[in-house]
């Protein structure tokens, strides 16, 4: 089966990509996971992708389209894959068709003011980057993570005017994909407010009643 996620920050793409590569023995495929890889490597490739990551910029399409083909030829792929962080258009989506079936496509819905409210109750580990939310998914003990006991820290560009520039960049380009999906019946709208249990056996639903 290959599932792809997608919804603004903070509504748990990452959370529940993995709970449910768990339940389903498939591998999550991260775009951000693998461009951070490469980017550390010291070739032609990690050097490109190093000049538009380290100013801020998204990858161009194309460039994130190869990477990604590359990236399926893998083995761990052959019976699936859950995407968190691609595609990120329609670009990308109509290229990804190409290469494979997408089965389900996953909008975690979450609206503005609880993505903001969310944003600033959210603490990422300087180690491994896993992300907490003080509310709704505290670490077990305070300011450490509960993976690897590295320091959680709030990421310098979570301020309102930043995440408030990337809301608005999310809603004209990826928002699009909710209807491109939709059309071809492969949608599955959640609502992202719930909690992490409930969005989860939400999805579960949803999927077991495709099969
Ligand atoms: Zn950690």
């Amino acid at each position: 089966m290959n599932i792809i996620f997608f919804g603004p920050q903070t509504s748990g793409k990452g959370t529940q990509t993995e709970r449910l590569s768990e339940k389903l023995d498939i591998p999550v495929l991260r775009s951000g996971d693998i461009l951070r890889n490469k980017k550390t490597t010291d070739d032609d490739e990690g050097r490109e992708i190093a000049s538009f990551i380290d100013v801020g910029k998204l990858i161009p399409d194309e460039m994130m389209n190869n990477i990604i083909k590359e990236e399926l030829q893998k083995e761990a792929y052959k019976n699936g894959v859950i995407f968190d962080g691609y595609p990120r258009n329609l670009f990308q989506a109509k290229h990804l068709e190409e290469m494979i079936n997408v089965d389900r496509a996953i909008f975690l819905d979450v609206p503005d003011a609880l993505v903001l409210k969310r944003m600033a109750a959210r603490r990422i580990c300087s180690k491994c980057r896993a992300v907490y939310n003080l509310s709704s998914n505290p670490p077990k003990e305070e300011g450490k993570c509960n993976k690897c006991q590295g320091d959680l820290t709030q990421r310098s560009d979570d301020t309102e005017a930043a995440i408030a520039v990337r809301l608005n960049i999310y809603h004209n380009i990826t928002e699009p994909l909710v209807n491109y999906y939709k059309e071809q019946g492969k949608l599955l709208h959640i609502d992202g407010t719930k909690s992490i249990e409930d969005v989860h056996e939400e999805i579960l639903k949803h999927l077991t009643a495709d099969a």
